[in-house]
């Protein structure tokens, strides 16, 4: 039985479900890993992930299809994505293969919180791992958890989509060879400032730019970029500072492969900014959530899809990869997984 949830008017915040997913790694082993309702952890005061930060996660959804199915989508993506973050962070990865069954016994051990087909919302998947034990000296630590929690969360754009409005910060994201590209919690903790500071001054997000020359656009704090040029061609920007994002790879394959769109990555100058006519940010979160401004120190730069509306493409991009995740349109191979 689905759980007696207002469904339609839930945000995005944490709701505690049955059972979360735990494995313990010792003495250069994974246990076998264990479904618990305990949604606490207890820690050593001196904890790398406390101390140092050594921690890394991942985000992911399960949908009710228009056919009453559970489906993720690509798990496969998530797991050997957390794979290459924690070897950046020498922490060893979980098994991308029992990454992907831990997915699956957790929505499953939660299926009743799994929101239903048109309400909007979905059951957001949070694996992480940390640095368990006691480190004083810097080092990597030799245990750690591996834990997946699951939460309901609404619908993104609760009474329409509104484009919003990014500004340029004199902050940077992500150094050159650095952990741009990884996801780490540390990307986040430095973030916060940012982000704090954007809001205060009233815009919605940070436009970062490479941080080595600042002349190139690279993302936002928590979700890749895309444009539409003039001639409906669909540009990402192209670093390797950027997190590789699995909403923003797999617009660009709809793009070309259901839209009939070119799809490009490659490098974004700021100054062809006011040549694109639309501007989306792209995550598992929002999937898209349209761009109409974007502010460089004074200097406005508005779309021309506007204020008010999502672009044509981005519209397009956003109901075929909806589409595709809820069930509504057939799905390349391998992109859903079933789990109920
Ligand atoms: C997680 C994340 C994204 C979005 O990735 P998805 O796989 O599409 O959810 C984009 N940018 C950053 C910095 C991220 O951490």
């Amino acid at each position: 039985m689905t759980k007696d949830i207002d469904w339609g008017n839930l945000g995005f915040g944490y709701i505690k479900t049955d059972y979360r997913y735990v494995s313990n790694y010792k003495d250069g082993a994974w246990d076998n890993g264990t479904l618990t309702t305990d949604e606490t952890v207890t820690l050593h005061e001196s904890a790398c992930v406390l101390q140092y930060a050594q921690t890394c996660f991942e985000g992911l959804k399960a949908y009710r299809t228009e056919d009453n199915r559970v489906v993720c989508f690509r798990p496969n993506m998530n797991a050997k994505r957390m794979s290459d973050t924690a070897k950046r962070l020498e922490m060893p990865p979980f098994p991308e293969d029992r990454f992907v069954d831990a997915v699956e016994k957790v929505v499953k051990a939660n299926l009743d919180f799994v929101p239903p087909y048109g309400s909007g919302a979905t059951l957001y998947i949070r694996p992480y791992l940390f640095g368990s034990n006691a480190v004083i000296g810097v080092k990597p630590a030799t245990e750690y958890q591996f834990r997946i929690f699951t939460t309901p969360v609404g619908p993104y754009f609760k009474g329409g989509v509104k484009p919003i409005t990014l500004r340029i910060p004199d902050f940077d994201r992500a150094a050159p060879r650095g952990t741009g590209h990884v996801k780490a919690g540390l990307n986040y903790a430095m973030s916060l400032h940012a982000i704090v500071d954007a809001h205060n001054q009233g815009y919605n997000e940070n436009m970062y730019l490479d941080s080595a020359t600042r002349t190139k656009v690279e993302e936002t704090g928590g979700a890749n970029i895309i444009f539409v040029t003039k001639d409906n061609k669909v540009v990402t920007p192209k670093s390797d500072t950027i997190l590789p994002s699995i909403t923003r790879r797999s617009l660009m394959y709809v793009a070309e492969h259901y839209l009939g769109l070119e799809a490009v990555e490659r490098e974004v100058p700021v100054e062809e900014l006011k040549e694109f006519k639309e501007c989306a940010l792209c995550g598992t979160a929002a999937v898209l959530s349209p761009v109409g401004k974007v502010v460089d120190h004074g200097e406005e730069i508005l779309f021309p899809s506007g204020m008010e509306n999502m672009g044509e493409i981005t519209k397009k991009l956003y109901d075929t990869l909806t589409g595709i995740q809820m069930g509504r349109i057939e799905a390349p191979e391998g992109w859903l997984k079933v789990i109920a």
